[in-house]
C-alpha cells in the first residue's frame, strides 16, 4: 500500500450515515414507528425500482409522520453507532484531516444521535426538517436538479468541498451513495453500494465496519 507521508491533511474524508455510522438504517426505522398509514411503503417500492427519485420518497414518507419532538427523541435515544466511528473522529481530527457526513437523513435526527454520543466537531450536510405539534415538514437544501434523483445531492456536496489537488476519501454503503460514487478518490463500499461498484467496475475497497476504515488510515497516515 502507499504510504501518505506527506500533507496528510490534503485528505478529506466524508461519511455517510444510516448504516455506515449507525448499525441499523435510522430513517427507515423513524418512518416504519411513525407513519400514520401505510402510504410510506408504497412510496419505498416505488423509489426501490427507480420510478421516482429519493427526493420525492422522502418528501412524501415525511409528511405522513406523526410524532412529537419528545417521542422522536426517546426513539433515537435507542439508535446505535458504530463502535468504531468515535476513536476513528478522533485519529483523523489528529493528524488535521477534515471530517463530514454526507446524509440523505435529515439534520435534526443526525445531530440528536451525534449529541447522544457525545460526539462533536463533524460538519453535517444533510436534508432539513421542521417540526410543530407531531407534523413534520422536510426540506431539501442540498437537492440538484441536474442529478435528479438524489434528496441530498452527495456528489455535488463533495465536489464543492475538496480543495484543488486534495483526495476525497468516501464511505459508505446504499443507494443513496450512487451519484457520489464515481467522484470519490478512495471509496469505501459494503452492502448495496459494494455490489453496485462491483457490477459497474467502480474502483472501491470492501469493508465491513469502522473498524476496517480505523486499520486502513491507521496503517496508511504516518
Ligand atoms: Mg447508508
Ligand atoms: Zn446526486
Amino acid at each position: 500500500m502507499e504510504k501518505i507521508k506527506e500533507f496528510p491533511n490534503k485528505h478529506i474524508v466524508f461519511f455517510d450515515f444510516d448504516n455506515t455510522i449507525t448499525t441499523k438504517d435510522v430513517l427507515d426505522g423513524v418512518i416504519e414507528r411513525f407513519s400514520k398509514d401505510d402510504g410510506w411503503l408504497r412510496l419505498e417500492e416505488k423509489w426501490k425500482a427507480g420510478r421516482i427519485g429519493s427526493k420525492e420518497c422522502l418528501e412524501g414518507q415525511i409528511k405522513g409522520l406523526r410524532a412529537t419532538r419528545k417521542k422522536l427523541d426517546d426513539h433515537l435515544q435507542t439508535v446505535k453507532i458504530d463502535p468504531h466511528f468515535k476513536r476513528l473522529i478522533e485519529f483523523l481530527n489528529s493528524k488535521n484531516i477534515k471530517t463530514m457526513i454526507l446524509s440523505d437523513n435529515f439534520d435534526y435526527i443526525l445531530k440528536r444521535i451525534l449529541k447522544n454520543n457525545k460526539i462533536n466537531r463533524v460538519k453535517i450536510y444533510a436534508n432539513k426538517l421542521s417540526m410543530s405539534n407531531d407534523r413534520v415538514k422536510p426540506s431539501f437544501p442540498y437537492s440538484n436538479a441536474d442529478c435528479g434523483d438524489c434528496g441530498h445531492c452527495k456528489n455535488t456536496t463533495l465536489l464543492k468541498n475538496v480543495a484543488e489537488g486534495a483526495t476525497s476519501v468516501y464511505i459508505g454503503d446504499g443507494m443513496s451513495d450512487v451519484c457520489v460514487s464515481k467522484s470519490a478518490d478512495i471509496l469505501f463500499a459494503k452492502g448495496y453500494l459494494k455490489r453496485h461498484c462491483e457490477d459497474k467496475d467502480i474502483a472501491h475497497i470492501p469493508f465491513k465496519g469502522l473498524k476496517d476504515v480505523y486499520a486502513y488510515f491507521k496503517r496508511s497516515l504516518l
